[in-house]
C-alpha cells in the first residue's frame, strides 16, 4: 500500500523499535561488557535510547533533524564512552542528512560523515575491538549498493557485513576504551559496542518504507 511519509515518522519509528531491540539485550550487552569493562553498556544503551525517542517526541522535522535532536538527548542520558560516541554518530548523520533526499547514496554520505567523527572523537580504528568494527563494513557494504538500489533493498543487503563485523571482534584484544585496560581478558567474547551498534542497523531495516512507500 502507498502512502506519503509523515516527516520524522521513520526515525520516531527506528528509535521505538531500536529501544525495544536493545533492551531485550540489556542483560547480555551487560555481560559482554563485564568481560573486561565494567557492565554498564547494556544500561547505558537503554538509558540514552529512552532520551533519544523522548527527544524525537518534542521535535517537529524532518527525519534528518530529529535524528540529529536524538543524537544530542542520547549522549547527554547516556554519558560514557559510547553516550558521547554513538550520540555524535546519531547528531552527525542526522546533520548531513538535513532535510533529504533520503536515497542510498545521501544515507552513505550522511553514515560516513558520522562514522569520521567517532573515529575522530574516539581515535579508534578497525580491528581495535569497537562499535566501529560493526559500523565501517556496514557502511562499506551500503556505499558497494548500486546507487539507484532503494535504501530499504541495500540496508537489507548491507546487515550482514554489520553482524558479521560485530561477531569477529570476539577474537580481537581491545584496544581502546574502557576494556583495553584488561585487553587480553576481552579475548572470546564481542565487543559490546560492536553489538548493539549492529542491533541499532538491525531495528532501522525494519522501518525503512519500502520501495512502492516512497
Ligand atoms: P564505558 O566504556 O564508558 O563504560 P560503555 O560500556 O557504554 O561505555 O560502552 C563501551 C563501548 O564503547 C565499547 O564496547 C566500544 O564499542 C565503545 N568504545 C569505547 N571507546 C571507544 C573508542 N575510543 N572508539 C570507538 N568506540 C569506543
Ligand atoms: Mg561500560
Amino acid at each position: 500500500m502507498s502512502s506519503p511519509q509523515i516527516a520524522g515518522a521513520v526515525v520516531r519509528r527506528w528509535l521505538a523499535l531500536a529501544l525495544e531491540t536493545v533492551a531485550a539485550h540489556e542483560e547480555e550487552l551487560g555481560r559482554l561488557d563485564a568481560a573486561a569493562g565494567d557492565g554498564d553498556h547494556g544500561a547505558t544503551m537503554v538509558r540514552g535510547l529512552r532520551a533519544a525517542v523522548a527527544a524525537a517526541e518534542k521535535v517537529n522535522g524532518s527525519d534528518g533533524q530529529l535524528l540529529a535532536a536524538a543524537g544530542a538527548a542520547f549522549a547527554d542520558a547516556a554519558g560514557g564512552a559510547s553516550g558521547a560516541l554513538v550520540g555524535a554518530l546519531l547528531t552527525t548523520t542526522g546533520r548531513t542528512l538535513g532535510d533529504g533526499p533520503y536515497d542510498t547514496p545521501s544515507v552513505v554520505k550522511a553514515l560516513q560523515a558520522g562514522l569520521t567523527m567517532v573515529k575522530r572523537l574516539g581515535k579508534a580504528q578497525p580491528g581495535d575491538k569497537t562499535l566501529i568494527d560493526a559500523l565501517q563494513p556496514f557502511v562499506d557494504a551500503l556505499a558497494a549498493q548500486p546507487p539507484d538500489q532503494p535504501l530499504a533493498a541495500a540496508w537489507r543487503a548491507a546487515l550482514p557485513a554489520a553482524r558479521q563485523g560485530a561477531a569477529a571482534t570476539a577474537s580481537m584484544v581491545a584496544k581502546r576504551g574502557r576494556s583495553a585496560k584488561l585487553g587480553e581478558r576481552s579475548l572470546g567474547h564481542a565487543d559490546p559496542g560492536a553489538v548493539s551498534l549492529a542491533l541499532l542497523l538491525q531495528a532501522a531495516e525494519a522501518v525503512l518504507p519500502s520501495a512502492t512507500d516512497r
